[in-house]
């Protein structure tokens, strides 16, 4: 329990094709998110930013991007950075997803870079951070997040500009999740890292937990002290899932 504005962030990932804007605009549309507490956004792939941003305008609910370069523009093929996100009208960008850091081997400094870029942008970064299930067995959790924070989150950082995801990796796409006691110290941690480097901005900073949230576990996780929101993969697919996931809030 805070003051701070839940968000319900939905990710994605490659997944969405024209047809999928139904289901953007079903979202944006449905009552339950006009009384729901919670800020809505749903990344979506590259391909669908501005279409979904466009069909969303003046509707509660965000549009915003995957993952931006950390450069302006430039030789980089196959790459976006983050004006054309904000040019698209995107509000948000994902950055340091796991995904990202284990696949495409993005580090901290690089996660970094891509976030000050979003700011640069004007969009907020929402900043990807968590164990893996070898980390959590040997007990470095809390080592390894204060590790990526301190690596991850530029000088700049601010409540406005900023949201930390906490993903446990062995957590996302699993079904399985943290207990809730875990959750709660891993978020009391990065709150108290937060506060510690970003004083009254850090206080204020909206810390997702994300890995396996669905409607059947949303209301139990988001009551967790700091834990302001969720970062939703699969069941942000569905729109009936990420609805009842708002109405959690
Ligand atoms: C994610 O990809 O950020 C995520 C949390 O996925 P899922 O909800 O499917 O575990």
């Amino acid at each position: 329990g805070s003051a701070i504005r839940p968000l319900v962030a939905g990710n994605w990932k490659m997944n969405g094709m024209r047809d999928s804007l139904a289901q953007i605009k079903h979202v944006s549309e449905s009552s339950a998110l006009a009384i729901s507490n919670a800020e809505a956004l749903i990344c979506v792939p590259a391909t669908l930013l501005h279409s979904a941003a466009v069909m969303t305008a003046g509707t509660p609910l965000r549009i915003g991007a995957q993952n931006c370069h950390h450069e302006e523009d430039g030789a980089y093929t196959g790459d976006i950075s983050a004006g054309m996100i904000a040019d698209s009208l995107g509000s948000h960008a994902i950055v340091g997803h796991s995904e990202r850091r284990l696949v495409y081997r993005e580090c901290d400094a690089s996660v970094r870079s891509k976030a000050a870029a979003a700011h640069k942008a004007s969009l907020t970064a929402i900043i990807c951070i968590g164990e893996t299930e070898e980390e959590r067995i040997g007990d470095r959790t809390l080592e390894v997040l204060r590790c990526q924070l301190a690596g991850s989150v530029p000088d700049g950082a601010t409540a406005a500009n900023t949201v930390i995801a906490y993903e446990p990796i062995w957590a996302i796409g699993t079904g399985r999740t943290p207990s809730i006691a875990d959750i709660a110290a891993a978020h009391a941690f990065i709150r108290a890292e937060l506060s510690g480097r970003f004083n009254g901005e850090g206080d204020r900073m909206r810390l997702l937990y994300g890995g396996s949230v669905k409607p059947s576990n949303a209301a139990g996780i988001l009551e967790i002290d700091h834990v302001n929101g969720a970062l939703v993969g699969g069941a942000s697919l569905m729109a009936a899932d990420y609805l009842a996931i708002c109405a959690a809030c």
